[in-house]
């Protein structure tokens, strides 16, 4: 489908952000064209917008047909340690064991400082570059909850995270589709970047002065604002996807499916421990017949995806590339985030030697961030230092020009 640039509005469209046509990456537009194969069940695709030749390398996601049911469910418990470290009374551990898995922490921690008990040392690195802020959304800028329809960002952290976005290009980089995520956050000024990155939009002009490069259209309001879509050629076999899974899950007491657009979630988290075996294989029963779709697991969550060279990793540095900061090396990007989806961001930043890449865990977890947060508390409290040492950076930068 031909990418309509600047639509006309038309209204009933349930995007809080958006009236406009459908998107295709695959546009005549020629920024982002790549090959489709996404009918075909074949081979794995991969998006060429600025800076992204194609490439043959797999991404490093488990395809349905050599990982083992176990294996899953395995590492899904592993990404789903108990939440309660700080609290051993209401916790199922004994005083005994609370320590020990404390002390465990605490040598973890020492080699995962804390983002806001080290702020000052942490963020003398930035000095003179640019820094770029990227967030996950569930378990950082919102509690982890047991419906995921109700995991609501606090005023708070809204009010926190719109300051940050005047003073830093800021996006949100989440697993949700971008529409819900869009509804949860409710910033306009922010970029989103939904399905684990596969489906991009923000201002063509933030309100920090970046402007982005790419296709373009207008949202409700009129603004011009920016997109990219590297899996929409998967919208069918995504919507196929959903019923089957949906199916499937409405005969396991708990199981919830959320359709977040180029990805499928099956929530484990309401689903009884003896029913998540039965669970999977059903998910991968369905799957065998889409090779060309991958499963990643979360914290108690099954995620089905078209299998494309993409991830949040790549979405961050997608993102730097079209506000034109790609190439540059004073660039410093901060990326917080808790899951194991968050890993791929967490190894751009450390990639691209500048930056802080900041996992949100108070358990110990085998990670490639280098500092830590305990909570999204922890990180409301860590976004509004860097708003402070912004503050005062700017009020100085103003003396001295006076
Ligand atoms: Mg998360």
């Amino acid at each position: 489908m031909a990418f309509r640039s600047k639509p006309k509005h038309s209204g009933g469209l349930k995007d809080p952000m958006l009236h406009m046509a459908p998107v295709s990456a695959a546009s005549s537009n020629g920024l982002f064209n790549y090959p489709s194969n996404a009918g075909s069940h074949t081979s794995t695709t991969a998006p060429t917008g600025p800076g992204y030749a194609p490439s043959k390398r797999r991404l490093p996601l488990r395809k349905v047909e050599n990982a083992s049911i176990t294996g899953w469910l395995e590492a899904m418990k592993d990404s789903s340690p108990p939440r309660t470290r700080c609290h051993p009374q209401v916790d199922v551990y004994d005083k005994s064991e609370f320590e020990a898995i404390d002390m465990e922490y605490k040598a973890w921690a020492a080699n995962h400082p804390s983002a806001v008990e080290n702020f000052e040392k942490l963020i003398e690195a930035a000095s003179g570059k640019r820094i770029f802020v990227f967030l996950d959304y569930d378990g950082t800028l919102s509690p982890i909850v047991e419906n995921p329809e109700c995991a609501f960002m606090p005023d708070e952290m809204r009010t926190v995270v719109k300051e940050i976005a005047t003073l830093f290009p800021t996006a949100i980089i989440t697993g949700r589709s971008r529409e819900k995520v869009y509804e949860f956050v409710q910033l306009p000024e922010l970029y989103y970047a939904g399905s684990h990155g596969m489906d991009i939009m923000g201002p063509a002009e933030g309100c920090n002065g970046c402007k982005a490069q790419g296709i373009r259209a207008l949202n409700e309001e009129g603004n011009e604002v920016v997109l990219f879509q590297p899996a929409s050629e998967f919208t069918t076999i995504m919507n196929e996807i959903f019923k089957l899974l949906e199916e499937k899950a409405s005969k396991v007491s708990g199981a919830k499916v959320e359709h977040n657009k180029f990805c499928v979630s099956v929530h484990f988290r309401r689903v009884k421990e003896e029913d998540w075996l039965p669970l999977a294989e059903q998910v991968q029963h369905v799957l065998r017949s889409y090779p060309n779709l991958c499963l990643t697991q979360g914290r108690k969550v099954l995620e089905v995806r078209p299998l494309i060279m993409w991830n949040k990793g790549k979405a961050l540095d997608f993102l730097l590339k079209t506000l034109g900061f790609g190439s540059r090396s004073d660039v410093f990007p901060i990326y917080i985030g808790d899951d194991q989806t968050d890993e791929d961001a967490f190894k751009t930043v450390v990639r691209r030697k500048h930056g802080l890449a900041i996992l949100v865990s108070n358990v110990v977890k085998e990670t490639n961030a280098t500092s830590s947060l305990q909570d999204p508390n922890e990180v409301l409290e860590f976004l509004q230092l860097l708003v402070k040492w912004k503050r005062r950076h700017l009020n100085r930068l103003c003396k001295y020009l006076e």
